[in-house]
């Protein structure tokens, strides 16, 4: 039985052209994000009949397998409702107020968050991201879909930047992408996840930190 499923787009596959074309959009949901679905599941299926059979010897690439997948299936789900036909601009509010103390101001995080995104070495993903530990917004930059991320930080903001997710578009231009992306961002599902990750975190990691 799936545990996963693929999650339907809030905005039809076109809603974000000119910054992301329609078949982009197509591809990177009902083909990418699907496979880190389907992965994810049989994943799951694979460990769970390696421990019915005793069968243990194939235990490392299959916990790389479900970490690769169910990283996938978590980053894309959290990136399209990043983004928004109606997007752009920047924040306000309680978001606006953590970016500024976080980084200094939104120019400063915008500039971090787009070295952090044209820096990524092969594949992987620019995050913004909620660390309870410290009760503070970090960016992380994250390699393939799970790598050089600590455990227990939530993700607020994400920008896909494997090459499947522009390359039709921008070709090996990787900046341009990354400039798109900002008129397409969804401040308040961006605020809406602070607000839930400030609710949720407290104390969850290290007892007392906030
Ligand atoms: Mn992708």
């Amino acid at each position: 039985m799936p545990v996963y499923t693929l999650p339907e787009l809030p905005y039809d596959y076109a809603a974000l052209a000119p910054h992301i074309s329609a078949r982009i959009m197509e591809l990177h949901h009902s083909k990418h994000h699907q496979a880190y679905v389907t992965g994810a599941n049989a994943a799951l299926e694979q460990l769970a009949e390696a421990r019915e059979a005793g069968e243990l010897g194939m235990v490392n690439k299959l916990e790389k397998d479900l970490a690769f997948n169910l990283g996938g299936h978590v980053n894309h789900s959290v990136f399209w409702q990043n983004m928004s036909p109606d997007g752009g601009g920047s924040p306000d509010g309680e978001l606006a107020a953590a970016i500024d103390d976080g980084f200094g101001s939104f120019e400063a995080f915008r500039a971090h968050f787009t070295a952090t995104a044209l820096g990524v070495q092969g594949s992987g993903w620019a995050v913004l991201a909620w660390d309870g530990v410290g009760g503070r917004p970090v960016v992380l930059q994250l390699f393939d879909q799970q790598g050089n991320a600590p455990l227990g930080v939530i993700p607020l903001l994400q920008l896909d930047v494997w090459e499947h997710a522009y390359y039709l578009d921008y070709q090996n231009v990787r900046a341009d992408y990354v400039a798109a992306f900002w008129n397409v961002v969804n401040w308040p599902d961006v605020a809406a996840r602070l607000d839930r990750a400030r609710a949720a975190t407290a104390g969850l990691i290290v007892a007392g930190a906030s």
